[in-house]
């Protein structure tokens, strides 16, 4: 389809990563976490007092200072980010047969998290500056496809109810979630942001997370900071974060003795273990942060002056973690896509595509989508590049 992508892009692209990160040696993975700070003795005490599960000091301290790190005034610690997706989704009142709209172009969690309430995704495209849900092509569709009832607002072409929207952070970029939440409102639906990607990102001086009603972050293995398994939903509203503390612990009635549950819920609370990784993981994010904005930079600068791949920066106004540093590779179709990550992970460096988007996948090929041409075209030119923070110690000057 490029025919300006020359046949040598390969050697490029590997020629580019090498002035970046030097030789590859036995492989330079995408992301790997890194437990250099207090882990072990936070752990340590975990063991040594017996308090390894699900209560403890550092589930609670975990939370506060997640709370404190983000700027709303509640964090509820989850056992992983899509448990956290799903009751947030709960508590958010998505209902079985109500539609919730979402990127095409996510992790495959944000729309299962929908499907456990029973909920059809529905999938919107995305933007080409933030990655993210577009809101203009939004707004558009919505009045396209949008009709007002008593309930709320229902999708004329299925009848189905239009509960709520999950913009998610792409690789960390923040979505336009000041013009997002603009929307939600025209359209009453609720938004629960998938911030699992982009804990450190902020849009202004305000966190990624702390703009919906909701936001979930994940902590699994490969995110900027990780607890082994585990998630959170963030809130300013008192009475949700009561909620959804109630049914990620069971839904049990506070007693010293009595097991009494109002509800159908759910086993989703983090344990102590993983909190205290966490609280160990938290001190060191500030150092995460600023080595993997030293690593986007020299990646910018390297790839600035290509003609073909475009390194994707932080939208304008937005602070970016740079979770995953990735390119573009401008009018790529798949045999040239999976030529350059061919060439990348025979040298030595780990590189991968976006996901396929969620349409193409073979439980979410009928649910309800938009025109995505721009989510099309992501998904044939992003390619992430290796981003484990520690790569910044290996930059050249
Ligand atoms: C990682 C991720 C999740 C899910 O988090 P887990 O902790 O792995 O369950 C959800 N959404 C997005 C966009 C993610 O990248």
């Amino acid at each position: 389809m490029n025919p300006v992508l020359p046949d040598s892009s390969g050697e490029r692209l590997v020629a580019l990563l090498s002035d970046v990160l030097g030789a590859a040696g036995d492989g330079i993975p995408l992301h790997e976490p890194s437990f250099q700070g207090n882990e072990l003795e936070y752990v340590k005490e975990c063991l040594d007092t017996g308090w390894v599960s699900s209560v403890g000091k550092y589930v609670d301290e975990f939370e506060r200072r997640l709370a404190a790190y983000t700027g709303v005034t509640h964090a509820i610690a989850a056992v992983n980010g899509t448990a956290a997706l799903h009751v947030a989704l709960l508590v958010a009142g998505v209902r079985a047969g109500d539609e919730v709209l979402l990127p095409a172009l996510t992790f495959v969690a944000t729309a299962n998290a929908v499907s456990y309430c029973g909920a059809v995704p529905h999938f919107v495209d995305s933007c080409e500056q933030t990655l993210g849900v577009d809101p203009l092509a939004l707004s558009a569709y919505l009045e396209r496809i949008a009709e007002r009832t008593p309930e709320g607002f229902r999708n004329r072409i299925t009848g189905r109810r239009l509960a709520a929207l999950v913009p998610m952070h792409t690789f960390g970029h923040p979505a336009d979630m000041p013009a997002l939440n603009g929307i939600a409102e025209k359209f009453g639906l609720a938004v629960i942001e998938d911030a699992a990607e982009s804990l450190g990102s902020q849009i202004g001086s305000r966190h990624t997370g702390s703009f919906g009603a909701m936001g979930v972050l994940s902590f699994n293995g490969n995110k900027i900071l990780t607890t082994g398994g585990g998630g959170a939903i963030l809130t300013d509203d008192p009475v949700l974060a009561a909620r959804l503390k109630h049914l990620t612990t069971t839904g049990k009635q506070q007693h010293k003795w009595e097991f009494f549950h109002t509800d159908v819920a759910y086993n989703y609370r983090m344990p102590n273990l993983n909190a205290a990784i966490g609280c160990a993981q938290l001190e060191s994010l500030p150092g995460f942060l600023e080595k993997k904005r030293r690593l986007a930079a020299a990646y910018s600068s390297t790839f600035s002056g290509d003609g073909s791949f475009k390194f994707v920066v932080e939208p304008t106004g937005c602070s970016s973690n740079y979770w995953l540093n990735a390119i573009r590779v401008r009018g790529a179709d798949r045999a040239q896509r999976d030529a350059l990550l061919t060439a990348a992970n025979e040298a030595g460096y780990w590189c991968r595509p976006a996901w396929t988007l969620m349409h193409r996948l073979p439980m979410y090929d009928d649910c309800p989508r938009a025109e995505l041409p721009v989510a099309e075209r992501l998904e044939l030119e992003l390619i992430n590049l290796p981003s484990t923070p520690a790569l910044a110690e290996r930059l050249k000057g």
